[in-house]
């Protein structure tokens, strides 16, 4: 994790980002959306492995950008990722409508 977070923290600084639409999070969402169109393109439209990949990458780069824009630290992110993952790791998995199954909380 360190060394994407790195590489994109460089990333944002090499285009100047600070202060720019590309660090405001509601500029953001829409390069999230639009990424997430992409991966859906590639799934639905059977895309080589090799695309998938590349997509989902374009997707995680977002999400580590989005880590820098709003400033937070490795620390932070390890923090914030132990508890959700812990969380998640408590839940129920069970087999939902359609006949697939999920892990959720199901209040
Ligand atoms: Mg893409």
């Amino acid at each position: 994790m360190e060394k994407y977070y790195e590489a994109i923290k460089k990333f944002h600084e090499k285009f100047e980002m600070k202060g720019t639409n590309n660090e405001d999070m509601n500029f953001r969402l829409n390069l999230l959306i639009e990424e997430l169109g992409e991966l859906a393109q590639a799934v639905t439209k059977g895309k080589s492995r090799e695309e998938i990949m590349e997509e989902n990458i374009d997707l995680l780069n977002l999400i580590i950008g989005n880590f820098v824009s709003i400033g937070a630290s490795l620390d932070e992110i390890d923090s914030a990722f132990w508890k959700k993952h812990d969380k998640i790791m408590n839940r129920k998995k069970k087999r939902i409508e359609g006949g697939n199954y999920r892990v959720s909380e199901f209040k």
